[in-house]
């Protein structure tokens, strides 16, 4: 028996759902912002979201549940790590030694 795929939702090989990451772990983890971007036709629009005033218990992943894009309007929104703070991150931990 399988149980329907939440598309909101990462999947491993054997079809188990990988817990989501919350906005309350990704702040304990110096993330201030994520990325959103609209996977509507011909759009393609991205914008930092701040992680600062939602829920910590949402997932990540369902903040895409309360956002439109501002270009265009779609609900099709897709949400992502902000790969500038990711790198920033990692430059931060490779010279600081910690
Ligand atoms: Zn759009």
């Amino acid at each position: 028996m399988r149980l329907p795929r939440n598309p909101r939702r990462a999947y491993d090989a054997d079809g188990n759902e990988i817990p989501p990451v919350t906005v309350g772990q990704s702040l304990a983890e110096g993330y201030r912002t994520v990325m959103a971007y609209c996977e509507a036709h011909n759009c393609g629009h991205g914008a930092e979201v701040p992680l600062k005033g939602w829920p910590a218990d949402l997932p990540v992943p369902d903040m895409a549940l309360s956002l439109r894009c501002s270009q265009c309007g779609s609900r099709r929104v897709k949400m992502m790590v902000n790969v500038k703070e990711l790198y920033a991150r990692a430059h931060d931990a490779g010279s600081s030694g910690r």
